[in-house]
């Protein structure tokens, strides 16, 4: 595994996305996705630079980011099941699956703080994945507004495991319209400026369609 390396081709490749749309690469923030990784290849990402951390299961969670901690941005992107959200809330600075309104009166219980969330949305409407259907988006953050621990900063969702560019981006694309809509509203809970989009095989698409995070494992670390 060479991570800076990795991390070269990736920053190329954003850059590449970046100009044929006209953003700016700083607007795009990249997630280690350590799920994969052990704990001395996770710190060798941190060394080459990379400052955002992401995790899918609760105890990997606790495990890297007691190992990595200081600077870190801590991002949990998994499905995070009721009973765990004690262990995780107070530690997490980015809850990017908030799919559900017992996850959310959950962690209005538990958090000491507000949460930077990003609503999980299944946008192709798989029956394998998690997330809101794109039309409960809009209701659910509306039924927020009575939690003081809930922040939405944005939306978030995977797309199809498929070779189907065209798909993957109407994917993108479609989430980028809601985030949009849901910015409209000006709700001081849900500022909605941010959308979670983009893993190692269809990131630069992401970009193209509005990504401001996008989470990387594979192309990463490997
Ligand atoms: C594993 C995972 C990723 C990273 O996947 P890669 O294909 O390895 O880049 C991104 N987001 C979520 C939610 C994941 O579970």
């Amino acid at each position: 595994m060479n991570v800076k390396e990795n991390l070269q081709v990736i920053s190329s490749k954003i850059n590449e996305a970046c100009s044929k749309v006209k953003r700016n690469p700083e607007e795009i923030t990249i997630l280690a996705v350590t799920k994969y990784a052990e704990i001395d290849e996770a710190q060798r990402v941190a060394e080459a630079g990379v400052t955002h951390f992401g995790e899918n299961r609760d105890d990997d969670f606790l495990k890297k980011r007691e190992a990595l901690n200081d600077d870190m941005t801590w991002h949990f992107i998994g499905t995070l099941q009721s009973r765990k959200v004690r262990n995780v809330i107070n530690k997490v600075d980015y809850l990017h699956s908030l799919d559900r309104p017992s996850l959310a009166a959950e962690i209005e219980k538990r958090a000491n703080k507000p949460v930077k969330c990003f609503v999980q949305v299944n946008v192709a409407e798989e029956e394998s994945k998690h997330g809101l259907l794109v039309n409960d988006v809009i209701p659910f953050i509306k039924s927020l507004e009575k939690y003081e621990k809930i922040q939405v900063v944005g939306l978030m969702t995977m797309a199809p495991h498929t070779e189907d560019k065209e798909l993957i981006r109407s994917v993108f694309k479609r989430l980028r319209l809601l985030q949009q809509e849901v910015k409209a509203l000006h709700l001081a809970y849900a500022p909605c400026t941010d959308l979670s989009m983009g893993m190692s095989n269809d990131y630069p698409i992401a970009i193209e369609e509005g990504a401001t995070f996008i989470r990387l494992g594979r192309s990463l670390i490997r």
